[in-house]
């Protein structure tokens, strides 16, 4: 599988009209590709080609459709590793987190295969004068997709095969980071048989332009986010003149809670799970972790003793757990968040090896107050932050008060805490005796701040269809 480094618009790789940009490996810093540059005529192109192919393919028989989706799954799995590669040198994460990447994005387009056949409508009980009401389930239309470096294929991967699946056609945005990956990715899409026009690829840098153009279409229908909270805001903003509909997957700051009665290995092994994937940068990563007095020592030293054996350093070396984070610019942002909280009272009670470069080492951090800025932040690092807490009460209020509110986790043996906690956390998931909850079966979305919107179960397909009401008379 060579290189993809072409826009792909209308079922063809076309040289971008504005020359190139550089790809470069998170861990060496060396320049590995140069990448399509598009302008606001490709994109518009793309749109072009997004909505001639839309008809025909909301046309198609469901099963048709899904049928490419499980042909295209089979592709990735059968490059599993040639994909994982690419995702490592572009992203830095570690091989073996890569290969789980694009398993978990595989099995994206295998559910919304297997539910894209099953987007029923409803027949209703008769209205008074034998009037019969029922309703179907079309696509929304074409849809525009930008997406994060964190996870370059499955983000892709969990927007495109829910929007595929429902009939619509997309217009995909990449992040400039990573744009290698998606474009392999789609090449596979075309191997899979998908028409011209269905799937279309604009990498650029100038992605503010892009996402303008995007969202001043009236020929979108849908723009489907993952990226920070910042530029949804944008993008929320921007979509309000066609009142496109928005899904938005933003950032989060999760409270990983452990109480006096949890079994602490067991939560040991989740927070690690949770905290350093990806080397800290993922949405749901655990952010602020809260621990209960009783079980307080106990668990840090052995916490402690984990974080000080993570293996740091290039993702392509086999064994390495901790990569490089995505840029010069993660690694001074994450220096200051330290730097800012050590002065704000924070204690540091373990750093692990310390590379140059983006590598930033595994760190405990404790001590730490709410008003730290480390604790109101997205660390997006390999960072921890611990603090001691005495009461549930207290737990679920400190774990609440943020205006973020994707994932949260929850440690507790007893039945009954569990419910209450769980119930009581304003997150859109929650994790409990669990780091480690993301799957297609389940709906992945955040409430507040964090987003709009469900990728992955039934309600990811529900949110590229809509719902059309059909009033027969007597
Ligand atoms: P980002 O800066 O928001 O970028 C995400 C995407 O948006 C990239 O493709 C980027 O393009 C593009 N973009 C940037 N500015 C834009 C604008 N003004 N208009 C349109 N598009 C624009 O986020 P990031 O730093 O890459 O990703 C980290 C954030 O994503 C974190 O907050 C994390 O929590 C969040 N995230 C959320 C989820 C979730 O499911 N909730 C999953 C993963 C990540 P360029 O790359 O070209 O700048």
């Amino acid at each position: 599988m060579a290189i993809q480094d072409k826009a792909y618009i209308d079922g063809r790789w076309v040289a971008g009209n504005l020359g190139c940009f550089d790809v470069d490996d998170p861990a060496s810093g060396d320049i590995v590709a140069r990448v399509a540059n598009v302008d606001l005529d490709q994109v518009e192109a793309a749109i072009d080609a997004a909505s001639n192919a839309f008809e025909p393919w909301r046309l198609q028989p469901a099963q048709a459709r899904c049928d490419r989706l499980m042909a295209w799954q089979l592709l990735l799995l059968a490059q599993q590793s040639r994909l994982a590669e690419l995702i490592t040198l572009e992203s830095g994460k570690p091989m073996s987190e890569s290969l789980a990447e694009v398993v978990y994005g595989a099995s994206y387009l295998k559910w919304f295969a297997e539910q894209g056949v099953r987007a029923y409508g409803h027949t209703l009980p008769a209205l008074p004068g034998g009037r019969r009401p029922m309703t179907i389930k079309q696509p929304v239309g074409v849809v525009a997709i930008i997406t994060p470096w964190n996870f370059p294929l499955a983000m892709i991967a969990r927007k495109v095969a829910p929007a595929l699946a429902a009939g619509c056609c997309v217009v995909i945005k990449p992040a400039a980071e990573t744009p290698l990956t998606a474009l392999a990715l789609v090449a596979l899409a075309e191997q899979a048989g998908f028409p011209a026009g269905c799937i279309n690829v604009v990498p650029g840098i100038d992605a503010a332009a892009i996402g303008q153009r995007l969202c001043a279409s009236p020929r979108i229908r849908k723009l489907s986010f993952t990226g920070s909270t910042a530029v949804g805001r944008i993008l929320m903003a921007q979509s309000a003149a066609h009142i496109q509909k928005v899904s938005l997957e933003l950032g989060g700051n999760a409270p990983f809670i452990v109480f006096d009665d949890a079994d602490l290995d067991l939560a040991v092994d989740g927070l690690l799970a949770a905290k350093f994937r990806n080397s800290g940068q993922t949405c749901v990563a655990a952010n602020r972790i809260l621990v209960q007095q009783g079980v307080y020592q106990a668990f840090v030293s052995k916490l402690r003793e984990k974080v000080l054996a993570l293996k740091v350093g290039p993702g392509a070396i086999d064994g390495n757990n901790i990569g490089p984070l995505i840029s010069q610019v993660a690694h001074r942002r994450v220096s200051r968040l330290v730097e800012q909280a050590l002065s704000a009272g924070a204690t540091c009670s373990a750093v692990g090896t310390d590379l140059p470069g983006r590598f930033y080492p595994p760190t405990l951090l404790e001590s730490i107050r709410p008003s730290n800025p480390i604790w109101q932040q997205e660390i997006f690092g390999p960072v921890l932050a611990v603090t001691g807490f005495d009461t549930e009460e207290e737990a679920v209020r400190l774990a609440n008060s943020t205006e973020a509110g994707l994932a949260s986790y929850l440690y507790s043996d007893n039945v009954r805490r569990v419910m209450r906690v769980a119930e009581s956390l304003q997150f859109g998931m929650v994790g409990v005796n669990e780091g480690i909850i993301s799957t297609a079966v389940a709906p992945f979305g955040g409430i507040k701040s964090s987003g709009l919107g469900r990728e992955g179960g039934q309600e990811g397909l529900d949110d590229y269809l809509e719902t059309k009401y059909l009033c027969f008379g007597s």
